[in-house]
C-alpha cells in the first residue's frame, strides 16, 4: 500500500533527543527551543516566535493576544480545519464564515468586506496547501476597519507572498508541525508575533500567565502570576526533534517540490481532456509543495476514484467538511450559502505526498488515475 503520509526523518532526530536527555533539562524553553526560535526568526523574517505544542495552541494564543471577547466577530473561511475557528469560539466570539474562491480553496478576499460589521475584531486567513491568500487586499481591509490579521499558516512554512514569508505578514502567523506537515515533530507548532506591542504579553501567556521569561532574563527578581495563559510551550524533546527537521528543511522542500512537479506533469493530459482540474498557483504566490490535490467533477467521481485507488494499493483522502454546516456550528450559523466551500468539500481529493515517496510511486499513482478515467469510468 502507498500510504497517504509517512513522517520523514532527517537522520539527526535521535541524536538531538539524546543530547537533550543528557543535559538533564527536558522541560520547555531550553537550548533546543531557543535554537529553533533563532533559526525561524532569521530564515523567515519573523519578528518574534514562540514554539507551541500545536498550531491549535498558537491560534489560541493569537485569540488571547487579540483580546477576543464575547460579542466580537471573527471572519474565518468555512473550508478549513476546525482549529482555525475553534480558537476564537473558546473565547466566545461569533464566527462569520466566508466562502472560498471559485477556483481555489483559499478565502475569496473580494467577498470579505460585506461581512465586516462594527463588531468585527479579526480576520483569519488560511493559506491552503501553502499557497498564499492575496494579502494586499486583506491588509487594506484591516487598515480601513482597524482589524487584526491572523494567518493560519499551518500548511505554509517556507512559502511566500510577493517575496514575503507567509506567517510574517499578519499581526500573527501560526504554523503546525503535526506529522502530516512539511517539517514535523509529531505534534508541534509555532506562533510568529509580527506586531511588537504583543511581544511581552505573548511570553506571559506562553508560560501559564507568569512573568517567568522576564525573571530568567534577570529583569525582575521574582516571578509570579500576572495574567491569563496556559502551558503552551513544548518540551525540549519535541524541540530537539524539530531542530533536526528544521536543519533539513531545504532538502525536504526540494524533494517535495520535485514530487509535486512530477504529479503535475503526469496529470496534465487528464486536465486537458477535461477529466479533472489541477491546483493553481497565482503569480503572487509560491508553491511549498505541502499538498497535491485534484478537483473532480462530482462527489460520485471522487468516491469511485478513491475506491479504485484503494483497490490498487494507493491511499488517497479528502478533507474539510465545511465548518458552517458542521454539527457543532450549523445551528449557530445565520449567514448565506457558501457554495465554493461546499464544492471543495465534495470534489477535492488529496494524493500521497511525503519526502520518502519515490518517483516510481508517483508514476504508479498517476498511472492508476489515468486508467480510472480512460478504462474504468
Ligand atoms: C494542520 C492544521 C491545523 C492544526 O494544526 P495542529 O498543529 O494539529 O494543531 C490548523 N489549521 C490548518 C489549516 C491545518 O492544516
Amino acid at each position: 500500500m502507498i500510504d497517504f503520509n509517512r513522517p520523514y526523518l532527517s537522520g539527526n532526530e535521535e541524536k538531538y533527543i539524546s543530547s537533550a536527555l543528557q543535559r538533564n533539562k527536558i522541560s520547555g524553553n531550553g537550548e533546543f527551543t531557543k535554537k529553533c526560535h533563532s533559526i525561524f526568526e532569521e530564515k523567515y523574517d519573523f519578528k518574534k516566535v514562540l514554539l507551541t505544542t500545536s498550531c491549535t495552541d498558537a491560534l489560541e494564543m493569537s485569540a488571547l493576544l487579540s483580546d477576543i471577547k464575547e460579542g466580537d466577530e471573527v471572519i474565518v473561511p468555512s473550508y478549513t480545519f476546525v482549529s482555525s475557528a475553534l480558537a476564537f469560539i473558546r473565547e466566545r466570539a461569533t464566527i462569520i464564515f466566508a466562502d472560498s474562491c471559485i477556483n481555489h480553496p483559499n478565502i475569496d478576499v473580494d467577498q470579505i468586506e460585506p461581512l465586516i460589521t462594527s463588531k468585527t475584531k479579526a480576520i483569519v486567513v488560511v493559506h491552503y496547501a501553502g499557497v498564499a491568500v492575496d494579502m494586499d487586499k486583506v491588509i487594506a481591509l484591516a487598515q480601513k476597519y482597524d482589524l487584526i490579521i491572523i494567518e493560519d499558516a499551518a500548511q505554509a512554512i517556507d512559502s511566500f507572498y510577493k517575496g514575503r514569508p507567509l506567517g510574517s505578514i499578519g499581526d500573527f502567523g501560526t504554523f503546525s508541525f503535526h506529522e502530516t506537515k512539511n517539517i514535523q515533530c509529531g505534534e508541534g507548532g509555532l506562533l510568529a508575533i509580527n506586531t511588537p506591542k504583543f511581544n511581552k504579553r505573548s511570553e506571559v501567556l506562553w508560560e501559564k500567565g507568569t512573568n517567568r521569561a522576564e525573571f530568567f532574563r534577570g529583569e525582575v527578581n521574582k516571578y509570579g502570576w500576572v495574567d491569563t495563559g496556559s502551558s503552551f510551550l513544548p518540551s525540549e524533546i519535541t524541540s530537539a526533534y524539530l531542530l533536526a527537521q528544521l536543519e533539513s528543511i531545504d532538502k525536504i522542500q526540494s524533494i517535495r517540490k520535485s514530487l509535486w512537479e512530477q504529479y503535475y506533469n503526469e496529470l496534465q493530459q487528464l486536465e486537458k481532456a477535461g477529466y479533472l482540474t489541477l491546483p493553481i498557483i497565482p503569480d503572487y504566490a509560491t508553491n511549498n509543495a505541502h499538498m497535491f490535490y485534484l478537483i473532480l467533477d462530482s462527489i460520485e467521481t471522487r468516491t469511485e476514484l478513491i475506491s479504485h485507488l484503494k483497490s490498487n494499493g494507493v491511499h488517497a483522502v479528502f478533507h474539510y467538511l465545511a465548518l458552517h454546516k458542521s454539527p457543532f456550528y450549523k445551528e449557530k450559523y445565520h449567514g448565506g450559502d457558501l457554495p465554493n466551500s461546499i464544492k471543495f468539500e465534495k470534489q477535492l481529493l488529496r494524493l500521497p505526498l511525503f519526502a520518502d515517496l519515490t518517483n516510481a510511486e508517483v508514476s504508479k499513482i498517476t498511472g492508476e488515475i489515468k486508467s480510472f478515467f480512460e478504462n474504468v469510468k
